[in-house]
């Protein structure tokens, strides 16, 4: 595998910016450096462009290295990257499944990058087979989501490392639901493969979508790659600050995904139950696909009731159905109670 033979010429040949706290990182009486007004501390400083602080706590909580890790504002932050540096505009392309996450497909478009979608089956599974049968020379990524969003459910696996294993360009397995599914991430074979890369964020198990941060864990090489073309200060003060405070309540995330887990069961459950729906798609996340007649007048309904929940009726293998995103005990129980009154 030649990482080096997949980067744009570009961004290969890029001098990155160099910041002053790049170029200087340790200890002073006094910073003169970097133009920074020298009153209303802490926030006159710029922050740490490497997060150094952030990527240690993290490393000991994902069993990695540091320098495996790339921290983004929110996941959105490194899919975008990924094109940047690894995709020629108007002439290379990607691969994903469909139906999936939004966000390949929108990054995709503002770097000018073909998709080609290969549809999941009635099952919502894929075959690595079809899926590297859709690449050519110009496949630099291919995306998989797993747990898959909007259908909720785990990837095989098997087939997963066989896409790692035989394609020639870069895998990304974004798990930003995998603290749902209990030893399912793929990061523990991130040290054996050199073209994986692997998303997770702190926008849904750790409740933190509002600080925006987002992680890619992949070799250093391609860590480096991407933080060569990343804004200098992409990861704010604050942000970094926050995330510090909140890595220590590992255990409350923990009990959260408990609650959450069994909250879903008992969501799944009941919803089963309702005369107008069909099928309840079984969920490895924290959100439930559910198939049901009339699925529009059911969400307009919903609406009406000040309970929001997402249209996917008009996404492929999707028709009918509503995505339903497990709340808070008592939300959940007036969501039912909402759906029973239409019976
Ligand atoms: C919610 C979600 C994310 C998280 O995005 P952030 O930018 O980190 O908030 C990433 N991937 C998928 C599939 C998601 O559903």
């Amino acid at each position: 595998m030649n990482i080096e033979k997949l980067i744009r010429t570009n961004i290969k040949n890029l001098k990155p910016y160099s910041s002053a706290r790049n170029e200087y990182t340790g200890e002073a009486m006094m910073f003169l450096d970097a133009n920074e007004n020298p009153f209303n501390e802490p926030y006159n400083r710029y922050p740490d462009p490497l997060q150094r602080e952030v990527k240690e706590k993290i490393a000991v909580i994902k069993g990695c290295e540091p320098s495996q890790i790339f921290l983004g504002n929110g996941s959105d932050e490194p899919i975008d990257l990924l094109f940047r540096a690894f995709c020629e505009p108007k002439q290379d392309n990607i691969v994903t499944i469909d139906p999936t996450y939004g966000m390949y497909q929108v990054a995709a478009d503002i770097n000018d990058t073909e998709v080609r979608k290969v549809k999941l089956d009635e099952s919502y599974h894929f075959s690595a087979e079809e899926l590297l049968k859709a690449a050519d020379n110009n496949t630099k990524l291919i995306f998989i989501c797993s747990p898959n969003n909007p259908t909720g459910n785990l990837l095989d696996k098997n087939e997963v490392i066989k896409l790692i294993e035989v394609f020639s360009g870069i895998v990304i397995i974004d798990e930003a639901y995998i603290d749902f599914a209990p030893d399912a991430s793929m990061l523990p074979e991130l040290n054996k493969y050199e073209n994986l890369v692997i998303l997770q964020t702190f926008s849904k198990a750790w409740g933190m979508a509002g600080i925006r941060l987002g992680m890619a864990f992949a070799n250093s090489e391609i860590i480096k790659i991407l933080n060569k073309i990343k804004y200098p200060y992409n990861i704010n003060m604050l942000t970094q600050q926050k995330a510090l405070e909140l890595l220590l309540q590992e255990q409350e995330k923990k009990e959260w995904v408990e609650i959450l887990l069994t909250e879903r069961k008992k969501l799944e459950n009941t919803l089963k139950d309702l005369a107008f729906v069909q099928k309840v798609y079984p969920s490895d996340a924290n959100f439930v696909l559910v198939k049901m007649h009339d699925a529009r007048g059911i969400y307009d309904y919903l609406v009406e009731n000040g309970i929001i929940v997402r249209d996917r009726s008009k996404v492929v293998l999707c028709n009918d159905s509503l995505r339903i995103t497990v709340g808070k005990p008592e939300e959940n129980e007036i969501l039912i109670e909402k759906l029973k009154e239409l019976i």
